[in-house]
């Protein structure tokens, strides 16, 4: 049976995290817990704590981190997380978040955090051509669109540009992700818990990448029990 994985994925807004994060929960059978995917749901369902969320998301805006570790708190505690693992998508976005997740699963942690890196005059290509799934949140582009008339080849449902992916929303969003999310990659670089993986090629091309350092870091981390034992 193929092992679960802990992971956490990086990466500015468009570098194909979403995509990849898919990949790799079906490659080692684990959740795919996307903060943005839980978020679009609280909005969909009409609640009122859902139209606050709108109104951040399609500014563009961070959510308070006590509202994102609550989500990410209950849905890591439900069986099938415990059980084999997950890949989180989209938190940490923010230190305070990361010392959370951290206290979250102390005394286990992460097994790899993995950063999806590609230049900002590319994500900007390719965020101003994404177009997502408006129900299962699948993603597109007006090059790779799905097969029937944009209705999406998962679901059936429709397939459309995303409130927040407006040029203004994304030039905030990659602000932000500077200010508040780049910090982050020093902060696991620090306790040695990241990988850098080349993000420009082929989604197949790039989950290679992934998966090869999760299994470095693997064969790292039993050299290591191996040698002390
Ligand atoms: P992207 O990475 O393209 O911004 P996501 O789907 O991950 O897309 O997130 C969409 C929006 O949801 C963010 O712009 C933000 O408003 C909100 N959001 C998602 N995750 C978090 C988080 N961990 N902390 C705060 N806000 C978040």
């Amino acid at each position: 049976m193929v092992p679960g994985a802990r992971l956490v994925v990086l990466g500015k807004q468009g570098a194909g995290k979403g995509t990849q994060c898919v990949r790799l929960s079906h490659h080692y059978v684990v959740p795919h817990v996307s903060t943005g995917d839980m978020l679009r749901a609280a909005v969909k369902s009409g609640s009122a704590l859902g139209e606050k969320v709108r109104q951040v998301m399609d500014r563009g805006e961070l959510l308070g981190d006590d509202l994102i570790m609550e989500m990410v708190a209950d849905r890591l505690s439900e069986p099938d997380c415990r059980a084999r693992g997950f890949v989180l998508d989209g938190c940490p976005r923010t230190i305070n978040q990361a010392q959370a997740l951290a206290a979250l699963l102390s005394p286990g942690d992460v097994d790899l955090v993995v950063d999806i890196e590609v230049p900002t005059a590319q994500v900007l290509r390719r965020l101003a051509g994404r177009r997502v799934c408006v129900d299962c949140g699948a993603n597109y582009s007006v090059t790779s669109p799905p097969k029937v008339n944009w209705t999406c080849d998962v679901c059936g449902g429709e397939v459309v540009q995303r409130e927040d992916d407006t040029e203004e929303a994304i030039s905030r969003r990659l602000d932000i992700y500077e200010k508040q999310t780049a910090p982050l990659i020093t902060w696991y670089t620090e306790r040695g818990q990241l990988a850098r993986v080349n993000g420009v090629g082929s989604p197949d091309a790039v989950l290679r990448r992934i998966i090869r350092a999760v299994e470095d870091r693997r064969e790292g981390s039993s050299g290591v029990a191996a040698r002390r034992s």
